[in-house]
């Protein structure tokens, strides 16, 4: 008699085992305040819905949350100094690239990283809809006895508690209207308008990299209507899948890049049908707005080496069963082989189009200047140079203008971008903001232009770059990583050989590259020019310093080479140009500060009395 209790705390003791939980004597179902993880995901949890089960697993019992590990000694450490991406270390990351469209870079910076969030958001929505199923399987399978499964017929566990609480199935019609899924966030596409070289591509290639999601970019120029002769618009996403070394859940998150998307806009009409302009459009519409597109996987001649580079990801989900989803022993997607079949989403593809809109400026200036004099008739001049110092789009190619305060442009600004202000220059460089049309322009200005409505109201953020200025291309000379400067100098170290720029040569380049008028491609046009010859003369010979000069940059004189054993005159040389460019500067600065005019009015004055 006196043993029986001894045996039965034993019994009682080997039960517990498998719940190694502090609080062995409380009952079983442990009151715990369900975590936010869950209300978001709309599954409103009683406390009485945890149990035992899901604790086995866990070192730790000071409390528990689902999904995230049990806290430690460290759990209440703060979390300073853990890097977290924000719209401002975006444009900071941009800014080592990409000089001056400070606008553009801030638009980009908020929208990419609006982008980068809703991925996050995804993916643990992912990982919290995983863990509840597997919480789930946990219990069933503590809660039905091992020997249940072994014997048919055997009577099922008797549940002490009732069953957890699945969704209620009411019969059709009947159920009561209500949502409890989490908030869905939509994406935001963006459209980057500009003059050519200016930067678009650049802002969005680099971005792409520094959040490590796959990036592709099309040309639309040569799309066309399905069916005809050209390329389908889908062929952005099969470049988006490749890109992503075939791997779906990862191209399902990336970014596609459609340049000279104003082709489109402007209907080119053969044999009477308008094949690659509104019929373009209207693909793109549904691509935009999320469907399944079936990519068949081309491999491509060379295909022994990934397509992307991306390394190996997870299992992708969304290919169609049996078909292009052999895992590689590394466990990531294999290469595809031919007639493979991906079904890809685009519902979380962030669009980023982008083109020069060569005549849009003169949609604007004529909406914005109508009806501010005479009978709604557009008040912009037809032709003649901007000689009072305003802004005139009928001239090709003409320079920014910088916003001077209390003119007609910083009106406009002021009416119709509510953040402007002239007193905070665009960039930490104090450059001027210089007045460009395309900030101003509307919705509706892209309907004139010629797209359809139903695709200008699906890219709801538009932001225009300036056409570079004299300044900005000077410090794209030498300021970005990867400048050019600094590319001609490495590509003639590695032959031996010194080069140099005097600064009045850099200043001359940047005055040539204006005057071709492509941005800053023509940076690189000019100094393949100026240095073809070393570049072919140099390597191999005696040759160890070469020098641009201002008469150089002019095409006065070849650069000039010196050997070896000149170095000390090669840097006289330098020293000297130097000493005479800075001279030029300060008599400059005395006879502008002479000239000086102390008031906006005395600039109108002197402007329109040419003195
Ligand atoms: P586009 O505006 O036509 O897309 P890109 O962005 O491709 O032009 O620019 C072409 C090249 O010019 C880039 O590779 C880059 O070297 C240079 N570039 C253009 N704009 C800038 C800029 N704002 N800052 C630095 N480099 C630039």
């Amino acid at each position: 008699m006196r043993r029986l209790p001894r045996v039965a705390s034993a019994v009682g003791r080997r039960q517990l085992q498998p719940f190694p939980f502090h609080c062995s004597r409380a009952s079983p179902i442990t009151a715990i305040a369900p975590h936010r993880e869950f209300t978001s995901l709309g599954f409103r949890l009683l406390p009485s819905d945890f149990h035992r089960s899901d604790f086995t697993s866990q070192p730790f019992t000071g409390s528990y949350e689902a999904g995230l590990p049990t806290s430690g000694p460290l759990g209440s450490a703060p979390a300073f100094g853990t890097p977290r991406l924000t719209p401002r270390m975006l444009k900071q990351y941009l800014d080592q690239y990409v000089v001056g469209q400070d606008r553009a870079k801030k638009i980009l910076s908020v929208a990419v990283y609006n982008h980068y969030q809703r991925i996050m958001e995804l993916q643990r929505q992912d990982e919290a809809a995983a863990e509840l199923m597997a919480q789930r399987e946990r219990r069933a399978s503590v809660e039905a006895h091992p020997m249940e499964s072994e014997f048919p017929g055997q009577q099922r566990t008797v549940h002490i508690r009732p069953p957890p609480r699945e969704p209620d199935h009411h019969p059709f019609g009947q159920s009561p209207l209500t949502d409890e899924s989490p908030v869905q966030l939509e994406k935001s596409n963006i459209l980057l308008l500009g003059p050519s070289g200016v930067g678009k591509t650049l802002m969005a290639k680099t971005l792409a990299r520094v959040l490590d999601v796959p990036f592709s970019m099309s040309d639309c120029t040569p799309f066309t209507q399905a069916g005809y002769i050209g390329e389908d618009a889908e062929v952005c996403v099969h470049r988006l899948l490749a890109a992503a070394n075939y791997d779906v859940e990862k191209a399902e998150r990336g970014i596609i890049c459609l340049d000279e998307i104003d082709k489109i806009a402007t209907a080119k009409v053969s044999h009477g049908k308008d094949v690659s302009g509104e019929g373009v459009q209207q693909a793109l519409l549904k691509i935009i707005e999320g469907t399944t597109i079936q990519v068949q996987a081309k491999p491509e001649r060379h295909s022994s080496r990934p397509a992307g580079g991306a390394p190996p990801g997870s299992f992708p989900p969304g290919g169609m069963p049996g078909a292009g989803y052999s895992s590689s022993a590394s466990g990531g997607p294999s290469p595809p082989s031919k007639g493979e079949v991906y079904n890809v989403r685009t519902d979380n593809i962030l669009f980023i189009f982008s083109g020069a809109f060569v005549g849009l400026n003169k949609v604007v200036m004529d909406r914005v200047s109508k009806g501010s004099m005479g009978f709604g008739q557009p008040v912009r001049a037809s032709s003649g140079s901007s000689g009072d110092g305003h802004y005139n789009p009928s001239i090709p190619n003409q320079p920014p203008v910088p916003i001077l305060p209390g003119s007609e442009e910083e009106a406009l600004y002021k009416k119709h971008l509510p953040f402007f202000t002239s007193a905070t220059p665009a960039s930490s460089h104090g450059d001027p903001i210089y007045f460009n049309p395309l900030d101003l322009l509307t919705p509706t200005d892209l309907q004139n232009f010629g797209f359809i409505p139903e695709l200008v109201g699906r890219i709801p953020v538009t932001t225009a770059l300036s056409p570079l200025s004299h300044s900005l291309l000077l410090r794209i000379l030498t300021e970005p990583r990867n400048s050019l400067i600094t590319q001609y100098e490495t590509l003639f170290d590695l032959s031996g050989i010194k080069l140099s720029f005097t600064t009045a040569a850099l200043h001359k380049i940047a005055s040539n590259a204006i005057a071709m008028g492509t941005g800053a491609r023509a940076l690189r046009t000019e100094l393949e020019t100026l240095l073809s010859d070393p570049m072919f003369e140099g390597p191999g010979s005696s040759v160890k310093f070469v020098l641009v000069t201002e008469n150089v940059a002019v095409r006065n004189e070849k650069p000039i080479y010196l050997g070896r054993g000149h170095g000390s005159r090669f840097h006289s040389m330098i020293a000297a140009e130097e000493s005479e460019w800075e001279a030029r500067q300060q008599k400059r600065a005395e006879s502008n500060s002479n000239d000086k005019v102390s008031s906006f009015a005395e600039y109108r004055k002197s402007a329109t009395t040419g003195q």
